[in-house]
């Protein structure tokens, strides 16, 4: 004889602080991301912000969808500072959608098409390509981190459509110039360690074995004297 039943199951109410407490993230989103070294974060395959202190290996910068089989230049500390400045004029930039950032192509004329989602909206800007960076913790480990054009245009200090002006009333010294300085000096030996700050994604199947690994740059600190 029970009169009470051995268990039991109800729907929670979305109000419950319980649930509450259950659902929300762990680290506030608006909040710097928790602190992880390189081999933590793949070990425990962390969904979210994450902080990490790397150095930078390597960078490229993504090829155009119109030549993805091309070979990609990867620049890293043997890359002369004049092989920065090959890459940030090459195509290291596009014309896109002012809106929606889709690249647009040319007709025979010249003139844009345009980008048909977003008509009648037709303002057409410049955007880098994204780029690669290939990072390294103090372990072995390395990550690759796409940084979208934003963050890419922070680490550069150059605006995409103005690389070829120069960098100050009456310098010599084009936009360019001081863009492929700052990603050589980022490349370069002695190795600096800079914190960068990532979203990270796995996907993982029913065996937690990762089908895929995003990360992207959401932000990169220079040290001082690289600033
Ligand atoms: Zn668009």
């Amino acid at each position: 004889m029970h009169s009470t039943p051995w268990s039991s199951a109800h729907r929670l109410d979305p109000a419950d602080q319980h649930l509450r407490d259950f659902l929300a993230p762990r680290h506030s989103p608006a909040g710097d991301g928790v602190e992880l070294d390189v081999d933590t974060l793949l070990s425990q395959k962390y969904n979210g912000v994450v902080e990490l202190r790397v150095q930078v290996a390597a960078f490229s910068f993504q090829n155009s969808p119109s030549s993805q089989n091309a070979p990609r230049l990867l620049l890293d500390s043997s890359t002369p500072l004049n092989g920065v400045l090959e890459a940030l004029s090459g195509d290291a930039t596009y014309a896109g959608c002012g809106r929606c950032s889709a690249e647009l192509s040319t007709d025979a004329n010249g003139i844009y098409s345009p980008c048909y989602p977003c008509l009648p909206l037709t303002g057409v800007r410049r955007y880098y390509r994204p780029g690669v960076l290939t990072v390294s913790g103090r372990g072995y480990s390395q990550l690759c981190v796409l940084a979208p054009p934003v963050p890419l245009q922070k680490i550069l200090k150059a605006p995409p459509d103005k690389l070829h002006r120069s960098s100050a009333p009456g310098s010599q010294v084009k936009l360019i110039q001081v863009a492929a300085e700052r990603l050589h000096a980022l490349l370069s030996l002695p190795k600096k360690t800079f914190v960068i700050t990532i979203r990270s994604h796995f996907l993982c199947d029913e065996n937690s074995a990762p089908l895929s690994q995003d990360f992207t740059l959401l932000d990169l600190q220079l040290p001082t004297d690289c600033k």
